[in-house]
């Protein structure tokens, strides 16, 4: 079934437990992510970066998502991920999202509050909920890895915008890591309690080590974004079937591998975060 990023929020704090959030990028990886979570009785996040709302993609990937969402027996949210703006933000909510993630996290502070508001202001009419960051979640190649959130401007930021949850630096960025991220947990434990335990968001999952995910998840991250590895297993698979000399031709034949390979990623990661049989 389909539901909005508050209710599948409020499901993984009740429970104790984290969602994953899987970004897709077409219908095989729709329909991987989604056996899984049908296998695993796991809600789920699908996710939608921006440049896709942008281009032609979104128009033609967003009524899949929504085809799956709707007839999955689990609980699926479909989310903007990384919006930079009100384009984005506006066009995913035509398509049918039922969460938005406004990214102002390279805007001065102020500036991050006001635009992630008005964000939050016009959601609200559609019944659509939106994730903020604050602090900088950079990219593994680059050096901004320091620019933590603290718990101070957290409380700030939750307060004034109204988001229903917040993407937090702590550690983690996107893209493949030279060597493993160490989470800063206390931080998010003190995140979490300067703003009234908001539900906290990890973003740059892929790589980091099983037993830091598993205490970022204890300590309140409610949402774990996995991008980078899901994209590696689809194109590893199909890289490797597609110089085999008896592979299949006919296209739907041959995305039956990688499909698999997403829905064992998306499994793996499922298990992880504790999502696992939560879905009743
Ligand atoms: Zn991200």
């Amino acid at each position: 079934m389909l539901v909005n990023l508050k209710e599948i929020l409020d499901m993984a704090e009740k429970g104790g437990y984290c969602i994953p959030a899987f970004n897709v990028y077409n219908m095989e990886n729709v329909i991987g992510a989604l056996h899984a979570a049908e296998e695993m009785r796991a809600p789920v996040i699908l996710q939608v970066y921006p440049r896709l709302m942008k281009e032609e993609t979104g128009y033609f990937l967003s009524p899949v998502i929504l085809a799956a969402a709707k007839r999955a027996t689990v609980p699926v949210c479909f989310n903007l991920d990384h919006g930079p703006s009100e384009l984005e933000a506006t066009r995913s909510i035509r398509y049918g999202a039922t969460g938005v993630m406004l990214d102002g996290s390279t805007l001065p502070f102020e500036e991050n509050i006001a635009l992630t508001k008005k964000i939050v202001d016009f959601c609200k009419h559609v019944d659509v909920q939106v994730e903020g960051e604050l602090g900088h979640v950079g990219t593994t190649a680059d050096d901004s890895m320091d620019e933590f959130t603290t718990a101070s401007d957290a409380k700030r930021f939750v307060e004034e915008t109204g988001v229903v949850c917040l993407a937090v630096a702590v550690g983690t960025a996107h893209g493949r890591y030279k060597k493993p991220p160490k989470l800063d947990i206390e931080r998010i434990k003190e995140i979490r309690e300067a703003t009234n335990n908001t539900a906290l968001v990890l973003h740059g999952g892929s790589g980091v080590p099983d037993e830091e995910i598993k205490k970022a998840v204890k300590a309140g991250i409610r949402k774990m974004n996995f991008a980078t590895d899901l994209c590696y297993a689809f194109i590893d698979c199909l890289a490797e079937d597609a110089v085999k000399p008896d592979r299949a031709v006919a296209v739907d034949t041959f995305m039956k591998r990688p499909i698999e390979a997403v829905k064992e990623f998306c499994i793996s990661r499922i298990k992880l975060v504790g999502a696992d049989g939560k879905a009743e």
